[in-house]
């Protein structure tokens, strides 16, 4: 009831929410119920959780931020949200993003843009902005995300929050409309480690559903942030820091931010070593060819026929209505990538594009195996500015996509990221995160130094 009062009071100005639930208190109660007849429940039970609204849901609308899924209803969950009910975390409704996933600032939602609860003039991030800034005004005190090249790190870095994007093939992507899918991972967005650790362990592990799954058995994410947390974990960690990330770019408050944060770190015993990542600044490049092709094949069975939208051309043909349907249900910004990945992956193109992005993936991904042989982790600024002015960058989508140059590489490469928050920067007093990545499977270690940190 107490979120459902902040919602009601403060959503109308930040609009996190797409849609609300309007049976949370009864699930509540009946947990209630439930935990009152003796059932031993687990730690979250009883928890309200905000869910990103790529991901579908039976009892509430999933439309992935976009006009051609208005009111969708799913017939089944997605397996985290499935997992979620499960441990008895109360679904509080569908949090806003930038259509299909497709952003850095929220501001591609086709139903209006999410504030920043810092600061209302400014962006919470993208795509998954509704999930952070719900968090991070105490609408929800968890939430979901997914995170194709940035999308849960972002929006934690802009809005003072923690962010984790696990291992490729650790959290089922069964139930997440797809945007990219060799790229994307669903993930939790919280407000400290440990309980980003307690989502984590309810959403992840091995799903038939999702043929990417990793079979293996995980280790508990919040053991790994309670073991973090009494710090020791820093004494000898060889913390890695890029030598060819460029100053330029970065705004100084976040630059001066992350040097604190690694001082912070070695008075702590940690050692801070300089590798050589020289392929990390191509992924950007990289990633803005795969992720449309991907997304262009992905988004093909939005055909006015199984799903959604469909707008009638009166004496029309069926190619008349898809095209008429698509036209009027996709937004700008996927047209623009639908006409890149089409383009990328057209005959005579193929080689030079998708076929150049795929080799500089495996450089991206050699990179890290040569850094994660020398150091534990590695760790950069989340993203290079805080959070900037709505409208600033909606009409320069090169602007827009230099945000994800250092969320990107993780993606491309399949390893964990998490993004925790490193201060305000000095010039505008707004939060700036710092982001730790780790060998693929290593997401313990994330929380373990994550949690060291807070
Ligand atoms: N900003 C990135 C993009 O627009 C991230 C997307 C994501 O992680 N879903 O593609």
């Amino acid at each position: 009831q107490a979120h459902l009062d902040r919602i009601a009071a403060v959503d109308g100005d930040v609009h996190a929410f797409l849609h609300v639930s309007d049976h949370a208190l009864e699930v509540a109660a009946d947990i209630d119920r439930r935990r009152a007849a003796g059932e031993q429940l687990g730690p979250v039970a009883g928890v309200p959780l905000a869910i990103k609204d790529v991901l579908v849901t039976t009892d509430m609308p999933s439309t992935s931020g976009s006009r051609i899924l208005e009111g969708f209803l799913s017939p089944y969950d997605a397996t985290v949200v499935a997992r979620s009910r499960a441990a008895g975390l109360v679904p509080l409704g569908k949090t806003n993003m930038d259509e299909f996933a497709m952003g850095s600032s929220t501001e591609h939602s086709a139903y209006g843009a999410t504030h920043n609860p810092w600061d209302l003039d400014r962006i919470p991030g993208g795509s998954g902005g509704g999930s952070a800034a719900a968090v991070a005004a105490f609408e929800a005190p968890l939430a979901l995300g997914s995170d194709t090249g940035g999308s849960i790190r972002q929006p934690a870095h802009v809005t003072g929050t923690v962010g984790v994007k696990p291992t490729y093939g650790g959290v089922s992507r069964y139930g997440a409309i797809a945007l990219a899918s060799s790229l994307d991972q669903v993930g939790p967005v919280t407000r400290t480690v440990l309980d980003a650790g307690l989502l984590h362990d309810v959403i992840g592990g091995h799903d038939p559903h999702d043929s990417t799954s990793l079979t293996e058995a995980w280790p508990s994410f919040a053991a790994a942030a309670r073991e973090g947390a009494t710090g020791q974990v820093l004494k000898g960690l060889k913390v890695g820091v890029i030598s060819e990330l460029p100053d330029s770019g970065f705004q100084a408050g976040v630059s001066e931010s992350f040097r604190a944060a690694l001082a912070a770190m070695e008075a702590q015993g940690a050692e801070i070593v300089e590798i050589s990542a020289p392929h990390f600044e191509y992924g950007v490049a990289a990633y803005y060819l795969i992720l449309p092709a991907e997304a262009s094949s992905n988004l093909a069975k939005f055909d006015s026929v199984r799903f959604g939208l469909r707008v009638d051309v009166p004496g029309g043909t069926v190619e008349d209505v898809m095209a008429k349907t698509r036209d009027v249900g996709f937004g700008e910004e996927v047209k623009r990538r639908i006409i890149l990945g089409t383009y990328a992956l057209s005959a005579g193109y193929y080689d030079a594009y998708y076929g150049s992005a795929q080799k500089v993936r495996t450089l991206i991904q050699r990179d890290f195996d040569e850094a994660f042989a020398k150091v534990d982790v590695i760790a950069t600024p989340s993203a290079p500015t805080t959070a900037f002015k709505l409208g600033e960058k909606i009409d320069d989508p090169l602007q827009m996509y230099l945000n994800d140059v250092t969320t990107i590489p993780a993606n491309l490469a399949g390893v964990p990221g998490i993004s925790i928050p490193s201060g305000l920067a000095a010039e505008d007093g707004l939060p700036v995160g710092i982001q730790f990545l780790a060998p693929a499977r290593e997401d313990a270690r994330l929380y373990r130094v994550g949690a060291a940190l807070e």
